[in-house]
């Protein structure tokens, strides 16, 4: 488990994920395990804690570096072995029984890896050896944290009827959905499980089997390719517009009217919750007991908002699916979501909300992985690359462009033209797409924007188009 493992060619990590339907009485089990690993994570959290500030005391004391408790070792393994030293102590009931052996002694192991990752990421961050925001130091894990446990050695199996799963412990699970596409892969041997991890999410309880899969990188045969290189352009109302640098529109998605029904649904709900009686009085400022009919409002809400995860999650998924298989480059721009979703405030809401909405970060993550299952290229284009501002028909750049206009009027009078705005941007970035690629494969293809088809693999599981979850296992 402690040891590197490194892909073999030809080889991607791909996630399955499937929604579980255990028993009245597997539950329990699932729910014990996933509270084992809390705990595990928890106590040895609060151990290296502990650690650290006795440092921190002894240092103020004016101790000398090298006479200070010597700093606990964070690696995986050590936290593991301290683990089961200290479960005979701390992880047993009142009465003094222990039920640590209740659960797979994997996932207190998992857990421990789990810390040790958290504890290297912050430590690299803080040292400047890991790039990207801030890292911050593990925190406790609560009751409301997800429950979620792993399980990497032991008997994980997809049962040959395509309607079960069996895991250490937890025993032979039925599956909501058929698992025919892990099991052929398995049976084949063109797959190989390496960790099958349980969380509860979305009201219900997942499996997600990380896998080795072997894909030799092509387009499916029964799939026409509609253009060799298109650019995408991803507009702020949920509302995905395609186009070659010709100027031709091959593809425009609007959200579904499931979709927008599912939302509105949600909204209507959301608004009924603010007037009934909830469990904060804004009068008094107080927490106070909900109305029954509050309890049921929220429920429903919890509900919708799953359908609308659920619609939307579909949806992206087909939809970078075609573009990958459709086309043989693809251009999109690189929106520093993070940034705009933070610097908005309620001034920016409506963007906000529509940005976060539209997954532009996702589609994004789907497209660089199918792609290189399909064998197309994407080409991301620079951050301040002005593809929306660019007139397509001339090449001049406005100065402003405000989110309200939706048609894109040239301010030179010579060109004068008068276009769909996000056909437009498109068109610039198909354009975009088609200079950097063909740059690209002049100078022997080492440019660092272009996901070439052989790019090593990505070392975040990524999600199979057939099953649901497009989230990594890191968060
Ligand atoms: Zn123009």
């Amino acid at each position: 488990m402690a040891e590197k493992f490194t892909v073999p060619d030809g080889w991607v990590v791909q996630a399955y994920q499937y929604a579980l339907d255990p028993t009245p009485a597997q539950s329990p089990v699932l729910e014990s395990h996933a509270g084992g690993a809390r705990f595990a994570y928890n106590t040895m959290l609060a151990a290296v804690t502990a650690n650290l500030s006795q440092r921190d005391a002894e240092r103020s004391y004016g101790i000398a570096t090298e006479d200070l408790t010597p700093r606990m070792s964070w690696s995986f393994q050590s936290l593991r072995n301290d683990f089961n030293h200290r479960k005979h102590q701390v992880a047993v009931r009142e009465d003094g029984t222990p039920w640590w052996g209740e659960n797979s002694k994997e996932v207190y192991a998992n857990a421990c890896q789990n810390l040790a990752a958290g504890l290297k990421n912050w430590d690299d961050s803080r040292t400047g050896r890991r790039q990207g925001p801030r890292v911050g130091f593990p925190s406790f894990k609560s009751k409301r944290s997800t429950k979620k446990f792993a399980f990497t050695t032991g008997t994980i199996r997809v049962e040959a009827d395509r309607h079960h799963v069996t895991l250490p412990r937890v025993g032979t699970v039925r599956v909501h959905e058929s698992t025919r596409k892990l099991a052929r892969r398995l049976e084949h041997a063109t797959a190989r499980v390496l960790k099958a991890t349980v969380r509860f999410a979305r009201g219900r309880w997942l499996v997600s089997f990380t896998c080795v899969v072997q894909r030799a990188p092509q387009r499916p045969a029964h799939v026409k390719r509609v253009a060799s290189v298109v650019g995408v352009d991803v507009g702020v109302n949920d509302l995905v517009v395609a186009a070659t640098p010709e100027g031709r529109e091959v593809l425009r998605v609007r959200a579904s009217r499931e979709f927008a029904h599912a939302s509105a649904k949600l909204r209507a709900l959301a608004r009924k919750a603010a007037r009934q009686h909830g469990r904060w009085d804004t009068a008094t400022k107080t927490r106070r007991e909900p109305s029954a009919g509050w309890l049921r409002t929220q429920q429903a809400i919890a509900k919708q908002h799953v359908r609308v995860g659920n619609l939307r999650r579909d949806r992206l998924h087909k939809l970078t699916t075609e573009l990958a298989q459709s086309f043989e480059v693809i251009g999109t721009e690189t929106l520093a979501v993070k940034n705009m979703m933070a610097a908005g405030g309620t001034g920016k809401k409506g963007l906000n909300r529509s940005i976060a909405d539209a997954g532009l970060g996702e589609l994004s993550r789907q497209l660089d992985y199918k792609t290189r299952w399909y064998k197309s290229v994407r080409v991301q284009a620079d951050r301040w690359y002005p593809s929306s501002k660019t007139c397509s028909g001339c090449g001049c750049v406005k100065t402003k462009l405000s989110l309200a206009e939706r048609l894109y009027v040239c301010d030179n009078n010579d060109c004068g033209l008068q276009i769909d705005r996000d056909l437009n941007a498109a068109i610039n970035l198909a354009r975009m797409a088609r200079a950097e690629h063909s740059a690209c494969f002049d100078t022997g293809g080492a440019d660092r924007k272009t996901t070439a088809p052989a790019a090593p693999v990505a070392a975040k599981p990524e999600s199979s188009n057939g099953s649901a979850s497009p989230q990594g296992e890191a968060a």
